[in-house]
């Protein structure tokens, strides 16, 4: 049994791992998240009142409160995922990235190497055992360039945008605070993710929410940019994987084998609308091009090779199961989204330490 502090528990994938980990392990959790825009604490009512989860309301930027929070719970591993995640953002306004995603690792790194330096002296087994992951995204690759290639751990950093590069930033700070201080890290980047309780400005829960109420489907240039798609639970697994089993020092790529153009993926969701809210017009006619992205990547496509063979991980859902599940997911859960657009899931700001 671990205790395991995840940093961004209130977002898209942070709250998929702590109810795996609440749902599925006996590891204790304590939440460590700012509470943003893109934190919100009803996406863990199911496992909120387990004994062994706790939550903290703090900024990974504040080193005093990220120290205090090391010393008080002591954790067997950090899972980092707390950042500012939307690339659309961080072109209107990369300030909040440079801090968070770089700024806030940084903090976040020196409160994990002073607190793991305390327990060499104080607790040799446990220091020998922790572990720092940090959660990446396959965007700091840059984009491919022939239809056949493949991201593996080996590819260059050439992000794009002030997101990919913020995170491609955190990777290197997290592997040279292992290279220079020998702290013991893992990296894993991922593909585009997606399923329950994801903020509704990306583009999946966007469009279902869209076409629901009759809205344009607004997809970037000539939506022939590829990406790769993986169920947000999947990622969750792998993610448990690797902290638990994982090699330190090691970076892992996960993916689920789902590269799919953003405008087949409109229509799919169109299509499985049609099916599941039966509407006499078609959802497709409401898809609308508009000016694409600046710096917009063409291709994304993950290798997972490495985790797959070295760890035994391997993606439950395929696209169509997970597309599925998701659609269905916002269509029984209309109060947790419908409590993001008006705002109210913000009312609850608790205070911190
Ligand atoms: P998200 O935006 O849904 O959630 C981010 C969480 O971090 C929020 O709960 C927010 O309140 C918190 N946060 C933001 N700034 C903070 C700060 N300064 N201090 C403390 N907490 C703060 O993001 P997500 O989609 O769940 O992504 C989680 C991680 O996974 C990110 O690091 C992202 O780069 C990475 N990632 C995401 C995807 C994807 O498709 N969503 C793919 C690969 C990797």
């Amino acid at each position: 049994m671990m205790n395991i502090l995840v940093t961004g528990g209130a977002g898209f994938i942070g709250s998929a791992v702590i109810r795996y980990l609440i749902e599925h392990t006996d590891h204790e959790v304590v939440n460590v998240d700012a509470l943003t825009y893109a934190g919100n604490l009803e996406s863990l009512t199911a496992i909120e009142d387990s004994e062994r989860y706790a939550f903290e309301q703090a900024d990974i930027t504040d080193a005093g409160i990220m120290a205090a929070i090391f010393d008080r719970y002591q954790p067997d591993a950090v899972m980092h995922l707390a950042a500012e995640s939307h690339v659309d953002r961080s072109i209107d306004g990369p300030a909040a990235f440079i801090q968070t995603n770089i700024v806030g690792t940084y903090t976040l790194l020196e409160a994990a190497r002073h607190y793991w330096k305390a327990l060499q002296a104080s607790a040799p087994e446990k220091a020998d055992a922790f572990r720092f992951h940090h959660i990446s995204t396959d965007e700091v690759y840059g984009d491919l360039e022939g239809p056949e290639d493949l991201f593996t751990e080996e590819t260059p950093y050439a992000p794009s945008s002030p997101y990919s590069a913020s995170k491609a930033s955190s990777d290197h700070l997290v592997r040279a605070w292992h290279r220079t201080y020998g702290l013991p890290v893992l990296v894993t980047n991922c593909s585009n993710n997606y399923g329950p309780y994801h903020f509704p400005e990306k583009l999946i829960p966007l469009m279902i929410l869209n076409a629901l109420a009759g809205k344009a489907l607004p997809v970037y240039g000539d939506g022939q940019q590829v990406r790769d798609w993986l169920y947000v639970e999947d990622h969750a697994r792998a993610l448990v994987k690797v902290v638990t089993e994982g090699v330190v020092g090691e970076t892992y790529n996960i993916g689920g084998h789902n590269e799919k153009a953003n405008l087949e993926v409109v229509e799919t969701l169109c299509d499985l609308l049609q099916e599941l809210v039966p509407a006499e017009r078609s959802y497709r006619d409401l898809i609308t091009f508009v000016q694409d992205r600046p710096g917009h990547d063409l291709r994304y496509a993950i290798d997972a090779d490495k985790i797959e063979r070295e760890l035994g991980w391997r993606p439950e859902e395929t696209f169509e199961t997970g597309l599925r599940k998701t659609v269905q997911w916002y269509l029984d859960n209309r109060s947790w989204w419908q409590r993001v657009q008006d705002g109210s899931y913000q009312g609850e700001r608790l205070g911190s330490l």
